[in-house]
């Protein structure tokens, strides 16, 4: 069976139509969807798929993965999927909101993994945080999001969309831009053209170091418009500031986005010095 084609959508959703509020376009376009799972799936282990809809992504997974857990909102999604793959064993779903998953209580806890998905765009931004903050062992990020989302994460020093995510970002993982995706391989066609993107994860994580250096990140970001002084003073007193600046070498008219993720780093460094 291949799910991902237009007949058998339109076949399967019968007199249901895709929902708006949960960002149902689902995919119909059975190669795209091969490609997706070959990029997402290196090894054989088990995959976490957010957002299955009516299984278009979730049977080429189960192609390469050990096995598959999916969490779906929408319940007529549940009984359809619970239906399609009755007779797969390898795979599982459960019916809520991913955002509501306790991910580190669930039994896979200790088992390296794969995350698939292609992402409802209203609720991308959230997903991917839970995700970076997850304490799961993830060897890839696959994702589907919109075009100008996954442009966001590559943005360099200094331009408009460099900001406290895409430093979080750049420590934790290597980016990349698997492909770009037309509108015209989904139903219903959305009206922006999407990209799958990849996150490898690049650093052994600890844990209390990144909440320190990414709260740091955070509190340099609060205020985009004002200097980096200012946005410090909210949160560090005058003679540790000066230290920083010192330190670094830094003018009285930086602005957070001019700084790289080492200047982040020394900076941290010169608060634990005290
Ligand atoms: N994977 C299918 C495909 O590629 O054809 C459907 C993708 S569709 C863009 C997004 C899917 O995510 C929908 O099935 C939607 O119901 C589901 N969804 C939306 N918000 C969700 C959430 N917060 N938690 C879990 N699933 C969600």
């Amino acid at each position: 069976m291949t799910i991902a084609t237009l007949s058998h959508v339109k076949e399967t959703l019968g007199d249901l139509h895709a929902k708006k509020k949960f960002g149902q376009n689902f995919l119909i376009d059975a190669n795209i969807v091969d490609k997706i799972a070959r990029k997402a799936v290196e090894e054989e282990l088990t995959v976490i798929e957010i957002g299955p809809g009516l299984g278009a992504l979730s049977e080429m997974l189960l192609k390469y993965g050990k096995r598959l857990h999916a969490y779906e909102i929408d319940e007529d999604m549940y009984e359809i999927l619970k239906a399609e793959f009755s007779d797969e064993e390898r795979f599982s779903v459960e019916l809520g909101d991913f955002l509501d998953v306790e991910l580190e209580k669930v039994f896979y806890h200790d088992e390296p993994i794969y995350i698939c998905s292609n992402l409802p765009y209203y609720v991308t931004t959230p997903i991917l945080f839970k995700l970076f903050e997850s304490r799961l062992d993830i060897r890839k990020i696959t994702v589907m999001v919109q075009k100008e989302v996954a442009s966001r994460f590559s943005a360099p020093v200094g331009s408009e969309d460099y900001n406290a995510l895409s430093l979080i970002v750049q420590y934790l993982y290597d980016v990349k831009l698997e492909m770009n995706v037309s509108r015209k391989v989904f139903y219903p066609s959305p009206n922006v053209d999407s990209a799958v993107i990849s996150f490898t994860p690049k650093v052994k994580r600890d844990y209390e170091y990144e909440q320190g250096l990414f709260s740091l990140i955070k509190n340099c970001f609060m205020k985009r418009r004002k200097t980096l002084q200012n946005n410090l003073k909210d949160h560090y007193d005058r003679e540790t500031i000066e230290k920083i600046y010192a330190e670094l070498g830094l003018k009285d008219t930086v602005r957070a986005q001019e700084l790289k993720l080492e200047d982040y780093k020394r900076i941290y460094e010169v608060l634990n010095e005290k």
